[in-house]
């Protein structure tokens, strides 16, 4: 396993639009480990390929407390939504900065497993925030989005000037990362 580079925001490849898996193989599943392995080193919980410069529909999510139940997700799409939550959102793209966002408090998605067999899930709290995040992520878009301009402009300079002070030693990611 290997551990991967993470972008940071304002990084433009961060708004590419990942591609649908065709066909789930050895190569997709040694990514998934990959991105895992890469996720819990940051440490997060949840990470999206987009976040790894890979534009393909791949997320991987763990929000147990031992951090033993890994979750893999290969071109998820929400079904359906309802209700409204606001929490504070951090992002492993986006170091140090954690916002209000309003979401829905609960999904149903759907999703394939890594034998390419489809599977339905039903979640709220923690887990229906994650999953709304990291699909965002999938299509390009960032929690900054739901800021106003001027809050996503602060963060933006003062992400850059972090990044130009010390790159090499940037501030540690707190556990709720995703
Ligand atoms: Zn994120």
């Amino acid at each position: 396993m290997a551990i991967l580079d993470i972008l940071h925001f304002p990084d433009p490849r961060l708004r590419n639009r990942a591609h649908p898996v065709e066909r789930m193989d050895d190569r997709i599943r040694h990514l998934l480990d990959d991105m895992l392995e890469t996720m819990y080193e940051a440490p997060g919980i949840g990470l999206a390929a987009t976040q790894v410069n890979v534009p393909l529909r791949l997320v991987v999510m763990d929000i147990s407390e031992d951090k033993d139940q890994p979750l893999r997700l290969i071109n998820p799409e929400i079904l359906d939504r309802w209700g409204e939550e606001t929490s504070d959102e951090g992002c492993l793209s986006v170091p140090g900065i954690y916002e209000p966002v309003t979401r829905a408090q609960g999904i149903r998605m759907r999703a394939l497993d890594t034998e390419g067999q489809p599977f339905e899930l039903e979640a709220e709290g923690l887990l229906a925030v994650c999953i709304q995040h990291e699909i965002d992520h999938l299509d390009g878009r960032l929690f900054v989005d739901y800021l106003s301009n001027l809050k996503r402009q602060r963060i933006r300079k003062r992400l850059e000037k972090e990044a130009r002070q010390h790159r090499a030693k940037a501030p540690a990611a707190a556990a709720q990362a995703i």
